[in-house]
């Protein structure tokens, strides 16, 4: 473990996740996992952030992410699998960072922005969610990581997380939080099965990793494509077109999808062997990852038990970073 990195990310148990998820981050972790020290982050206090009226939603699909992330083969002996809520380090942490960050400063982050439009809030937003950057800046420093593997709507929050990190290191005056950087994989923002914003749980437009074939076949047939493309031989465009964006994302052979690009901007590919292509590679890819789902979701009780065991080796970790926080503070530590 020479050039091993501290890697943290984490989900929302929002609801089962789906493919934006596997291409933006699950896929790395499982390849990251074998050389670094990866914890992963079951974020139920986030998740409550926007859920504040549904805890049962939240609680609910706790088992239900557990599952998936072991149907895509995260592997509970060399990542460390942990509850938000069972940590409580990361609350105290949030509670010291709020008093060094500005209203002005949570209010200028664009994805909160964004989300804030997306979920129709405008009075009515929740005081934790406006705040959940800083929760992310007390999770992601908690664990002293160094890499953080996500979607390119997390940028901002490593933005955030780090300006924290420099700030408190200057307080203190020692270095005692890691600057930390993100991994985007190649697909950086997987768009909805809609076509319109990045596949999102709150936003009804995903395919989870549990989708059925018949889910599968359906998404793909009302996939949008190039509305101008209307007979086979006309040239098309691959830009904006879903279909390829799911063909760039998945499909194992590159110069196979490059080669069927080329041959639909001259022109003479049509939409529905494009569309072949991808439920064929859609299908091979969610077949197996449904399967084992399918077996772990039946105990429910070794799905938590298995996070109880993460929590408790993230306890110790959490809890020594918070204590070199107060004492860097000139906290009594007691
Ligand atoms: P919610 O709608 O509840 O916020 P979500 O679908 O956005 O849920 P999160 O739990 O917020 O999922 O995201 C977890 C991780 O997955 C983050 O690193 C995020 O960047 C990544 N991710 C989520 N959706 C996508 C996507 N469509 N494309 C690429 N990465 C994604
Ligand atoms: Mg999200």
């Amino acid at each position: 473990m020479n050039n091993a990195k501290t890697i943290l990310t984490g989900d929302r148990p929002t609801g089962q996740l789906h493919l934006g998820h596997f291409a933006g981050s699950l896929r790395q972790r499982v390849a990251l996992q074998h050389d670094n020290q990866q914890y992963i982050l079951i974020a139920d206090l986030q998740g409550l952030t926007d859920n504040g009226n549904s805890p049962q939603k939240v609680a609910g699909n706790i088992p239900e992410v557990m599952a998936d992330y072991l149907a895509v083969g995260i592997d509970p002996t060399k990542t460390v699998v942990c509850l938000q809520s069972a940590l409580p380090a990361l609350a105290e942490l949030t509670l010291l960072y709020m008093n060094i960050v500005t209203v002005a400063r949570v209010e200028r982050n664009p994805t909160v922005k964004s989300e804030i439009t997306q979920k129709g809030f405008s009075r009515s937003l929740p005081v934790g969610f406006m705040t959940y950057p800083i929760s992310q800046a007390a999770d992601i420093t908690a664990f002293q990581a160094d890499l953080i593997p996500v979607g390119d709507d997390q940028l901002p929050m490593i933005e955030q997380t780090n300006e924290i990190v420099h700030k408190m290191n200057s307080l203190t005056g020692q270095p005692l939080l890691r600057h930390c950087q993100a991994l985007l994989s190649k697909t950086g923002r997987l768009p909805g099965i809609d076509g319109k914003a990045k596949m999102s749980k709150s936003l009804g437009n995903t395919l989870t990793l549990s989708a059925s074939e018949e889910d599968i076949h359906q998404a793909v047939c009302a996939m949008y494509t190039d509305p101008n493309h209307l007979r086979v031989n006309d040239p098309g465009q691959v830009d904006g077109n879903v279909v390829f964006s799911y063909l760039d994302a998945f499909h194992p052979d590159a110069e196979k999808v490059s080669a069927m690009k080329a041959h639909y901007l001259r022109g003479g590919l049509g939409d529905r062997a494009c569309k072949d292509e991808l439920e064929g590679c859609l299908q091979a890819l969610l077949a197996p990852i449904r399967s084992r789902r399918n077996a772990f979701i039946q105990d429910k009780g070794q799905l938590l038990a298995l996070l109880r065991h993460g929590s408790e080796q993230a306890q110790n970790v959490t809890q020594q970073t918070l204590v070199q926080v107060k004492r860097g503070l000139g906290l009594p530590v007691m």
